[in-house]
């Protein structure tokens, strides 16, 4: 059984019982993706019970090293995280709010721990957000049923999505869309006609102030530092907080930026990794120090139309962007088997990949020969970031010009990506890799080199990032794009930087033969 199936089950059991437990002395918000006090829907829901009840409210995150270890989160993030933690501690206390916080070593023991630390503060009612990963929604369903026999009320929410998963499907066969065009077109169609659900939710109420008598341990509880498979360097601790500040005021400042400075210009240079072009909002998107909803509520309003699909196409871009985002995890809540390491599509599943370490050692250390997938790289290893353009770019070369199985460039982006989330990041991998959902055909190669000048003309992306590379030319037919080409001269092999690991069009013409063998074996 898929399953948010039997997490809807599992929800409708205890739906009849949730209105009749009796009250008790607090209320629950169990924070997991969202930690924000800003438009977000479990706590403002949670916050809402808690003060007609009459009764504190305590907000929870378990920590959970197995849970970073399975789901491959990348040092970066879990420091990211960690620190988001103490901003949001922080905030809560203003409200008197407790925000308890602890690590829990087994990570299917965490319902029943909820369930233990709810029996012990007298707990009635648990509120969360829904995650669509299916190791959560299988964790809520216990946490479901094991409410319902201690007479506790649970209540998992949509809030992660702008419109959630199941809210929209194909006019014709009333199935889940497999390809994002008429997908996007039923999300706009769908926000237009329901405005209101782009509301923020207001922020929680200030506790009584029993909350601190009652729970004065909470409020003093550490949050706790990373597990030791997770820590940072002290360099790149210093290097990943100076680059990455946590927590939702910081997400407000840069969204507010973005919307004021930057998003006029979107359409024209979003694709160039060189410029500030984007919005570089992914990481506490991931993290949820910023709602989505936030997102198309804040460009809805500096759009000269109210509509998701009129008016500034500069906006209307950026907000297909986050729709994207949408889009993967309707996916993800669709076809649960995306999480099992399987090709989207089947027919792509029986592709002859080569194994080659060396190659793939290479492409993980920007050392390729190709300047522009090995600035890529680069930017990722010190920054826990990569554009979009890149990602792409370094995709495709990995998937069909070295042929290695895009999977395990799947895996290496999340365990670096300080991003990492796994709906966009399968989605993308599958994108570019041509075997996932609503793929670039298998036959559309990208060639890096044309990349390169189409995006990085001038090359200054790439000499940020590959030093070696520096005094090379850039323009059309420039050295930086092709270092041992054409125009080469001595300074690339003078300053030690790689050949090419392989030729393009031999790569190339490679890949469509063995995508082409692949799909005649399915
Ligand atoms: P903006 O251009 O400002 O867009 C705003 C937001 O829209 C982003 O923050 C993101 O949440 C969403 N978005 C934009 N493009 C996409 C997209 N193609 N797919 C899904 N959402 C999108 N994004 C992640 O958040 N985590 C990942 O692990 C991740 N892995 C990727 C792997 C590959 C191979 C590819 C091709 C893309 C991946 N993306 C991932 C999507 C995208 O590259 C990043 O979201 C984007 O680069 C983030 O930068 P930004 O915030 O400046 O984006």
């Amino acid at each position: 059984e898929r399953p948010i199936k039997t997490l809807e089950k599992a929800i409708m059991e205890t739906k009849e019982d949730r209105e009749n437990v009796r009250v008790r002395n607090a209320v629950v918000h169990w924070f997991k993706c969202d930690l924000r006090t800003r438009d977000n829907k479990g706590l403002h829901l949670a916050s809402e019970k808690a003060k007609s009840a009459g009764v504190p409210l305590i907000a929870m995150y378990l920590v959970s090293p197995q849970d970073f270890q399975a789901h491959l989160t990348s040092p970066a993030r879990v420091d990211f995280i960690l620190r988001s933690l103490e901003v949001l501690k922080a905030d809560l206390s203003e409200l008197d709010i407790p925000l308890y916080v602890e690590t829990v070593e087994k990570r299917k023991q965490i319902p029943h721990r909820i369930v233990e630390l709810c029996e012990k503060w007298g707990v009635s009612h648990i509120f969360c957000n829904t995650e669509y990963e299916v190791d959560e929604l299988r964790r809520e369903a216990a946490l479901t049923r094991n409410c319902l026999q201690r007479g506790i009320a649970f209540a998992t929410v949509p809030d992660t999505c702008v419109v959630s998963p199941g809210e929209l499907s194909s006019k014709g066969t009333g199935s889940q869309f497999a390809v994002y065009s008429p997908w996007f077109r039923a999300w706009c169609a769908y926000l237009n006609s329901h405005q209101s659900d782009l509301n923020e939710y207001p922020r929680p109420e200030k506790n009584p102030i029993s909350a601190r008598e009652c729970f004065k341990d909470l409020f003093e509880c550490p949050i706790p530092s990373a597990p030791p498979n997770k820590q940072l360097s002290v360099e790149e601790k210093k290097r990943f907080r100076s680059m990455w500040p946590p927590g939702e005021h910081e997400a407000a400042q840069r969204l507010q930026k973005f919307i004021s400075q930057r998003i006029n210009k979107y359409s024209e240079s979003r694709n160039l990794p060189a410029g500030n072009s984007t919005a570089v909002i992914s990481v506490h998107l991931a993290s949820g120090t910023l709602a989505a909803r936030t997102c198309i509520g804040e460009a809805r309003n500096a759009n000269t139309s109210k509509s998701m699909d009129a008016g500034n196409p500069n906006i209307m871009s950026w907000i297909s962007e986050i729709a994207w985002r949408d889009f993967y995890k309707h996916v993800l809540a669709h076809w649960p088997y995306i999480c099992m390491s399987k090709s989207f599509k089947p027919e792509y599943t029986d592709i002859h990949w080569e194994y080659n370490a060396e190659h793939f050692q290479a492409w993980t250390e920007g050392k390729t020969g190709y300047p522009i997938v090995d600035a890529a790289m680069r930017q990722l290893n010190h920054t826990g970031y990569m554009h979009n353009r890149c990602r792409m770019i370094v995709a495709s070369f990995l998937s069909k010009d070295l042929l290695i199985d895009w999977r395990m460039g799947e895996r290496y982006f999340m365990e670096h990506l300080i991003d990492g989330d796994f709906a966009s990041n399968n989605g993308g991998w599958g994108f570019s890799s041509s075997t996932g959902v609503d793929p670039q055909p298998y036959f559309r190669i990208f060639n890096p080199l044309l990349q390169s000048e189409k995006f990085d003309l001038d090359g200054a992306y790439i000499k940020k990032w590959v030093p070696e590379l520096r005094d090379l030319k850039g323009g059309k037919n420039g050295p930086v794009h092709d270092p041992y080409g054409r125009k080469a001269d001595n300074v690339a092999e003078k300053n030690g930087y790689p050949r090419p690991v392989v030729e393009h069009k031999f790569a190339r013409d490679r890949a469509l033969a063995r995508y082409k063998e692949g799909l005649g074996r399915a």
